[in-house]
């Protein structure tokens, strides 16, 4: 008895001292980030009132979590460190009492007996300059006066969008702009400026050429090593932004003054509404695909490794191309995705987003996110980049690949089919397109007007890039020609077709301006493309100067044809429905192409007042030749609406015969009432 007894006692003593010598040396395994406790509150981050400011992190392999406050934004001693307590599902918090607005905060994580650097926390509303410190800020003192009644500008449908992509800086770096606040957010302010020409510049030429939507190049805070917050305004520095820093915070360089958090969130609300008095809505280009630094990103430093891929060896995966990817499909980071899109809808009147490398991220995640702030405003539009620029352990059916648009819900994809077949691929820069006599691309192009849909007259065996259609609705396609990556057209034009003079190359221009804005979709601008826009031939200008990329306002007054032609194509778009048709099925039933022989000639007609429209037929043509061309029309008594630089709809000239002519590199629409 007594030696099962001291038997038991030393199994007993042997399974502890086991237990305990594998939790020591790390024996019993890791949680997995998978296995992680997931937060379901809503309240992570910084939370102001009165009374208290409550803060909350989530971070479940913390041992401990304190917080610095400080004074400023950057430079001097803390002013206390506290600890945070640990709570349920990974959730740190502290509750400073009293009204603590105007303090900064840093919070520092010990895991394996080591702290980890300061950072803000994921979710700061508000930074100091450069992003290095959080901001303890009352959001409502930040609203601009009649804030409380900024509304969206009204919309109806998707596919009545015209989209017009800008870098903040450029609308106004130019002396030409007229613009006092130069490269800042309060530029976007600023009404009845002009060129020397006395053209307008700025919001009201957007006004005046008609987009829709601005859609902005990252204005979220992005790194100081990109663009240095706290250098003088007249220091030359210049940066696309694609390098996040704190997704929930504008960018402290378009502010008039960096180093107090508020500014930059009061001026660009300010913005933001001055666009929508204007009737312009406006979308924020947002780069959670990765982050700009990996190691000393505001992730890493608060949860390692949780918010990234990584590949079968444990290194970060990086189909971002910048050194790391982030997870969309882990619980938390899928949590913190969908949360921050809200804040910026729900704080800033945000209309829309342009998700940055959207095949990154997987499917499920992008769908929650839809229904997330479609149940806010059904008018929200999404749209994105539906390829990556590395490979992802994320199997490609998972991902929000442009081959898998049409799983996906209410969110559209750029076509680079279209793109390229317009004026070549963005990889051969000497390459040719439709518009620049490039034969065999009709095909791809009569897949760019029917917006990449299923239509029973496109061969998708012939298309460039999809050999199936894509887009389950028009309004999944951005149709476009060039944007802020790769050449802007009118220098890929001039790369590309040498052997063309300057009248040449602008009808090649003004025919892509057409093909973008009459097809069926939602067409996409780069801005200035209305003023042939030139970067000098610099490709990739993600960091060159301003001399590079700001907007020539001269160019209004030397290129005005060109300017008004745009500008009369956005109000033919507008004035007519049969060019915007909201469903693949309305195409389908509306639009079939003319049978044509010639290479480089495509047309087509729009029948019977397709989608409302008070034409009864439309005839469109596009013909990349530099050759005049022939084109048999359909029975009907047509009149032309567009020839040349000319827009008229009351119609410029009768046709007689059965047949007309189109001048070599243009396009032509011809009505039957
Ligand atoms: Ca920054």
């Amino acid at each position: 008895m007594r030696t099962i007894c001291i038997f038991s006692i030393l199994f007993v003593l042997v399974l502890l001292w086991t237990a305990c010598r594998g939790a020591k040396s790390g024996l019993s395994a890791p949680l997995t980030y998978d296995q992680y406790p997931v937060y379901t509150g809503k309240d992570l981050g910084m939370n102001w009132s009165p009374s208290a400011a409550v803060f909350k992190l989530w971070s479940p392999p913390a041992e401990a979590v304190q917080m610095h406050l400080y004074e400023r934004g950057s430079g001097g001693s803390p002013l206390q460190t506290l600890p945070l307590k640990k709570g349920k599902q990974g959730v740190w918090s502290i509750s400073l009492k009293g009204d603590m607005q105007g303090k900064y905060y840093t919070v520092q994580v010990r895991i394996g007996g080591q702290w980890l650097a300061e950072t803000p926390d994921p979710y700061a509303k508000a930074v100091g300059v450069n992003g290095r410190r959080g901001m303890i800020l009352d959001l409502s003192s930040t609203n601009p006066a009649g804030w409380a009644a900024d509304k969206r500008p009204p919309q109806a449908a998707f596919t009545d969008i015209i989209l017009y992509e800008l870098h903040v800086r450029d609308l106004s770096s130019h002396l030409s702009s007229g613009i006092r606040h130069s490269g800042k957010y309060l530029g976007l302010t600023e009404m009845g400026t002009t060129n020397a020409g006395d053209q307008s510049t700025g919001v009201d030429h957007l006004k005046e050429l008609g987009v829709t939507h601005l859609h902005l190049l990252p204005v979220f805070d992005y790194r100081h090593t990109s663009v240095d917050e706290s250098l003088p305004a007249q220091t030359p520095q210049y940066n696309w932004g694609y390098d996040p820093e704190n997704y929930n915070v504008p960018e402290g360089s378009y502010a008039t003054d960096a180093a107090d958090g508020a500014v930059r969130i009061r001026e660009f609300k300010q913005a933001i509404q001055a666009l929508h008095n204007n009737g312009i809505r406006v979308i924020m280009d947002v780069v959670y695909n990765h982050t700009g630094s990996t190691t000393e990103s505001v992730f890493n430093r608060v949860v390692p490794g949780y918010y990234y891929r990584q590949n079968a060896d444990g290194k970060y995966s990086d189909a971002s191309a910048c050194g790391n990817e982030t997870a969309s499909e882990r619980a938390m980071m899928r949590k913190y995705m969908i949360e921050s899109l809200r804040y910026w809808v729900q704080e800033y009147h945000i209309d829309g987003f342009r998700v940055d490398l959207m095949g990154i991220h997987d499917i499920e995640t992008m769908n929650l996110i839809s229904a997330d702030l479609h149940a806010i405003d059904p008018t929200i539009f999404i749209y994105g980049e539906g390829w990556t620029a590395g490979g992802s352990p994320l199997p490609d059916s998972l991902r929000a690949l442009k081959a898998n648009t049409h799983r996906l819900d209410r969110i559209a994809a750029f076509s680079d089919d279209f793109r390229d077949a317009l004026k070549g691929s963005v990889f051969k820069h000497e390459e040719r397109g439709f518009v620049s006599g490039r034969p065999d691309e009709e095909e791809s192009i009569k897949f760019g007007i029917v917006a990449s849909t299923m239509h029973p007259q496109v061969d998708y065996r012939k298309v460039n890039y999809s050999k199936a259609p894509w887009a389950k609705e028009p309004f999944q396609t951005i149709t476009y020609v060039d944007c802020h990556d790769n050449h802007t057209l009118w220098d890929r034009l001039a790369i590309s077709c040498q052997d063309a003079n300057e009248a040449e190359r602008i009808r090649m221009h003004k025919l892509a301006g057409a093909m973008v804005l009459i097809s069926q979709g939602v067409p996409f601008l780069h801005a200035g493309v209305e003023l042939l826009r030139s970067k000098q031939g610099v490709e990739n200008s993600f960091q060159s100067p301003d001399s590079i990329n700001r907007i020539d306002w001269n160019r209004k007054t030397q290129y005005v044809s060109v300017h008004n032609y745009f500008s009369r194509l956005i109000r033919l778009r507008k004035a007519h429905p049969a060019f915007r048709m909201p469903s693949a099925e309305l195409i389908r039933t509306h639009l079939k192409f003319l049978d044509v022989s010639d290479k480089n000639l495509v047309a087509y007609q729009l029948s019977n007042h397709a989608n409302g429209d008070r034409w009864k037929n439309i005839v469109v043509i596009f013909n990349g030749n530099k050759e005049t061309k022939t084109i048999q029309l359909p029975r009907g008594k047509w009149s032309v609406v567009m020839e040349g630089d000319e827009i008229d709809e009351q119609g410029i000239r009768v046709v007689m015969r059965p047949f007309v002519e189109l001048g070599g590199i243009s396009a032509m629409i011809l009505k039957e009432d």
